[in-house]
């Protein structure tokens, strides 16, 4: 364990954050990893507890209290092989990861959990800083070729663990940068991209070899989603160049808000906002969407509308408000109702406090009000109540938002169905691919030697559900290409 005392004579330390006002000025990551005492001292803290709740709660199933008490006894090479022997990219989550395991770490029964995140954090960054990451090529090549479509998280970690295991991974990706919604979906400000890059670097010395702006398998693109592919390849000619071929293609469908006006210049989705502004931050294309002075409302919370809140304050908008159709959840959590579970609580982010981010729960968007020359001017709005599940309007509780600009965040149905009918692989009723999660057929879909991982499979989730999505489809595909596998799963 780390400090037998540690929990009772160590606080919590928090990652530094720049403050909101310089820190708005910029898209650059504004939060720094823990210094190396600061990380043995919160490795310290970790009780070792005897059942570890955060290791069932990490989707990867980190093996958080082992790497706790190594980076605390100093033996930070080991603690980082403890750390890669779950997770591939813990740079990615150690950034981004929602934290189920500090929500089930047992000394937050009574006091302030460990910092599971930011040791991750700061162990990875100090393993990539002394070079201690390096490629791992396989010592014998099985001759096996394997595609994975789509350069997620999950067809990443499918595509390392894949090129380890011997097999010759080739990457497919539509846009023009690899890495997914990792790459142009989660702003700079969260995940500055070289981080993604030096990752990359060692994907390709393992042997994947990346092909960018190809559409593989589907004729159509919906015109909401990101494609900047100046190639096709079809399904079929990608099985039979192929051993076995991975479908990790995301869930890029956004939920759309069919109420009159909808149609209007200046509503978006959200990913018609953060695209194009990842573009310019990297690419320096100039984001044709700019909400300069302008009164922004963002209707969906989680990620994906803080995401939006965080970029208009840093374009400068005159205001943002975020509408959210559920009730406003409890500041605080009960933790003996909800604990080791992830709780239930209002959750505020970074980008919610770059300025007066006014936030309205229980609001339905009835309409989008037009200027007269085709562009939104104003929100109408309702207020609803919620009994037992159910919605209703309050009468007389409808408002009016001044609105040069909206973006619809409220979450992603399932992956563009020409892909998967391509292939013909069979859908659940949410229109995702259909495999079992477990058992012998696991990630396999319908279709021999097709498979399906990350989103695209379990409809639109987390970063480390991706990574765990892709590890496990990579030791099904394994399996199948020489009937057993020596994968970790
Ligand atoms: C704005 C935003 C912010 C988010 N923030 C967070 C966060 O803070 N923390 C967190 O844990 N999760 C976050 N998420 C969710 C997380 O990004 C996803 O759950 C995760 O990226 C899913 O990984 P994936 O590999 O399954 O798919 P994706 O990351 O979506 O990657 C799929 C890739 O497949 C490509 N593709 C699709 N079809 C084809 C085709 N036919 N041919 C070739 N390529 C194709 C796509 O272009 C894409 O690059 C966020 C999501 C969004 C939208
Ligand atoms: S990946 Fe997420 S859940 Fe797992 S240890 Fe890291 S922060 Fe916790």
């Amino acid at each position: 364990m780390g400090k037998p005392t540690g929990f009772l004579e160590f606080e919590r330390q928090e990652e530094q954050y720049e403050s909101a006002t310089a820190r708005v000025l910029h898209y650059r990551e504004f939060t720094r990893s823990l210094s190396d005492e600061a990380t043995v001292t919160q490795g310290a803290r970790c009780m070792d507890c005897g059942i570890p709740f955060c290791n069932n709660a990490c989707p990867v199933n980190n093996v958080i209290p082992d790497w706790n008490d190594l980076v605390y006894k100093g033996d930070w090479q080991t603690a980082l092989a403890v750390l890669h022997s779950t997770n591939n990219f813990p740079e990615f989550t150690g950034r981004v990861c929602p934290a189920p395991c500090e929500a089930a770490c047992t000394l937050g029964i009574h006091a302030a959990p460990v910092g599971i995140r930011s040791i991750e954090r700061a162990l990875v960054e100090k393993g990539w800083q002394e070079g201690w990451i390096k490629p791992c090529p396989p010592a014998a090549k099985s001759g096996k070729k394997v595609a994975v479509v789509g350069s997620g998280p999950a067809g990443l970690a499918a595509a390392q663990q894949l090129a380890r295991a011997g097999h010759s991974v080739t990457v497919f990706e539509k846009s023009s940068r690899i890495g997914g919604l990792l790459g142009f979906g989660i702003p700079d400000f969260k995940l500055e991209k070289s981080v993604i890059d030096r990752r990359i670097e060692q994907l390709k010395a393992e042997g994947v070899a990346f092909k960018t702006q190809i559409l593989v398998g589907a004729a159509n693109v919906p015109e909401q989603v990101n494609t900047d592919a100046v190639e096709q390849i079809s399904a079929d000619a990608l099985k039979s160049a192929f051993d076995a071929v991975i479908l990790a293609v995301g869930s890029e469908v956004p939920r759309d808000l069919t109420v009159p006006g909808r149609d209007l210049q200046g509503v978006l989705t959200a990913l018609e906002f953060l695209i194009p502004q990842n573009k310019e931050v990297q690419q320096g294309l100039t984001n044709p969407v700019n909400v300069r002075g302008q009164h922004v409302v963002v209707i969906g919370g989680g990620d994906t509308g803080a995401d939006c809140v965080g970029i208009s304050y840093r374009q400068g908008a005159a205001s943002v408000t975020q509408l959210e159709l559920m009730p406003q959840p409890p500041e605080q959590e009960d933790k003996a109702l909800t604990w080791p579970y992830w709780p239930l609580k209002l959750r505020t982010s970074s980008s919610h406090k770059e300025g007066k981010t006014r936030r309205e729960f229980s609001v339905a968007t009835k309409a989008f009000a037009d200027d007269g020359k085709g562009r939104v001017k104003a929100i109408q709005a309702v207020r609803v109540r919620w009994d037992a599940g159910k919605m209703s309007e309050i009468a007389g509780s409808e408002f009016e938002l001044p609105c040069d600009a909206a973006f619809l965040a409220m979450g992603f149905l399932h992956p563009c169905a020409d892909v998967l009918e391509a292939f013909g692989v069979q859908k659940d009723p949410r229109g995702n691919a259909q495999t079992d999660e477990e058992g012998e057929r696991a990630y396999a879909t319908n279709v021999p030697g097709v498979f399906a991982a990350g989103d695209a499979r379990r409809g639109q989730s987390l970063v480390v559900w991706a990574i765990r999505e892709g590890r496990q489809c990579a030791r099904a595909v394994d399996a199948f290409l020489r009937e057993s596998s020596a994968l970790p799963r």
